[in-house]
């Protein structure tokens, strides 16, 4: 190899006046297309290998609840769990669920009491009421949002599309 050059010039910068400089410099060039159309083939087969479900990494797991009946009363035993999943406020889903239910409900250690003998199914139903008007983005359906105060006017807006909705104050 040529002692003169020792470095040679970094793609898409030739500095050099002679030819020989101006080679290594082109040669580089071209190596580095080759590399970059390499990398670019890699990346896709690597993609196409992915299953469809690692592809989709912001699935949102719809968390439920966890019902039983006792006595006369309605055993929610995850609430608290539940409602953290879903980053949304207790009492929020407290009032939905006595307006819905038409019933009293109480909350204690991280448990709901509601007064009455409901299903699991029936609850969860009405769960996913509540998750479609207050969590769940109207467009997009994902659950990256907020309900904020907009004018004196509650609103759903989604951090995932920036779509807003507005939502029946509880
Ligand atoms: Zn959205």
């Amino acid at each position: 190899m040529d002692a003169n050059i020792t470095v040679p010039p970094k793609a898409g910068h030739v500095r050099g006046v002679n030819g020989r400089n101006r080679f290594w410099a082109t040669n580089l060039n071209l190596f580095d297309a080759i590399l970059v159309m390499e990398y670019e083939k890699m990346l896709e087969r690597a993609y196409m290998l992915l299953p469809k479900e690692a592809l989709n990494k912001e699935r949102f797991e719809l968390p439920e609840l966890e019902s039983h009946i006792q006595g006369t009363k309605t055993v929610i035993k995850n609430f608290s769990g539940v409602v953290k999943k879903i980053k949304g406020a207790e009492k929020d889903l407290i009032k939905f669920l006595t307006n819905e239910l038409a019933v009293p409900i109480t909350f204690n250690e991280g448990q709901l009491l509601i007064s009455g003998k409901f299903l699991s199914t029936q609850l969860n139903k009405v769960f996913q009421n509540y998750l479609g008007q207050y969590v769940l983005c109207h467009e997009c359906k994902k659950p990256d949002t907020k309900i904020i105060d907009m004018h004196g006017v509650k609103v759903l807006k989604c951090d995932a599309c920036g779509a807003t909705h507005p939502v029946k104050r509880l």
